[in-house]
């Protein structure tokens, strides 16, 4: 459900909330984090009501700007996103996948299988309907903080991030892939990445996935692989490096020529970055 400037009332202490449009609601008291009585209320432009498992959430979008100074740290960076590692940078370094749902999927089956032999309509089952909803809340909120972390950590120690255009549509139309893909969650970590660059003032390319594993990051020369080779050797110049570690290099190389090297393509990239943002 949702409100816009009217329809509802907060107390002065900003600890309550009463919904004044009759819906039956009335006064309900805020639990959380949010000091929301140091804000001024026309900030508020809207309130959402959003109801999850473990209770009802009042979600209140407020008009802020929120702009980081930017510590320039003279780095660039190339993310490859892969399942044997959640991510792999130009540098060579590596993330784990932390493979959230496959951890808590022997628990999320017990549950399950609890739930399927309770009676219908007892209360016994509602509860373990419950349970297992919470469980798949958690994995996703697991998930959603992973995402966050790493990129923040990302935005904030470099100066401009390039990405590789995924399609994960046409991956998880291979059936083996599909849980591992949605697992990973790369989706979240992308819109999480370009939320905190936008906030630094810091741009995110984003190119064209085309041969950025198969290429030579090196020499160029396209070295054929299939999936399962997880080294690429350069047939040409004798190069050995990490597959994804490659693609990474590929990816950081392939959004500099678009971009070019000057600051100010880079500055004009991040303005329309913004502006698309609203
Ligand atoms: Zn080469």
């Amino acid at each position: 459900m949702e409100y816009k400037q009217t329809g509802w009332k907060l107390d002065p202490d900003g600890r309550h909330i009463t919904f004044t449009d009759g819906c039956g609601i009335g006064r309900v008291r805020l639990i959380g984090s949010r000091d929301l009585a140091t804000r001024p209320i026309p900030a508020i432009t809207r309130i959402r009501l959003i109801r999850r498992v473990d209770g009802y959430y009042a979600q209140f979008c407020i008009q802020a700007q929120r702009r980081v100074e930017h510590v320039p740290t003279g780095k660039q960076v190339g993310i490859d996103v892969g399942l044997k590692a959640f991510s792999t940078d130009s540098e060579g370094n590596t993330v784990e996948n932390p493979c959230h749902y496959r951890k808590a999927e022997k628990r999320l089956k017990r549950l399950q299988r609890r739930l399927s032999h309770k009676q219908k309509k007892s209360k016994n089952r509602k509860k373990a309907r419950q349970a297992v909803a919470y469980a798949h809340l958690k994995v996703q909120r697991q998930r959603e903080d992973f995402a966050r972390k790493q990129a923040n950590a990302l935005v904030t120690s470099h100066d401009l991030i390039a990405f590789e255009e995924l399609q994960i549509r046409n991956m998880v139309r291979n059936r083996h892939l599909a849980k591992s893909i949605h697992d990973a969650g790369w989706g979240q970590f992308l819109l999480w990445v370009k939320y905190y660059a936008a906030m630094h003032t810091i741009p995110v390319i984003v190119v064209s996935p085309h041969y950025t594993s198969q290429e030579c990051s090196t020499c160029g020369t396209l070295v054929k692989k299939t999936l399962s080779v997880r080294t690429h050797v350069c047939t040409a110049c004798g190069v050995v490096l990490d597959r994804d570690h490659n693609a990474a290099l590929n990816i950081l190389q392939k959004a500099l020529s678009t971009v070019g090297h000057t600051g100010c393509a880079a500055s004009a990239l991040v303005e329309s970055l913004l502006s698309s943002r609203g």
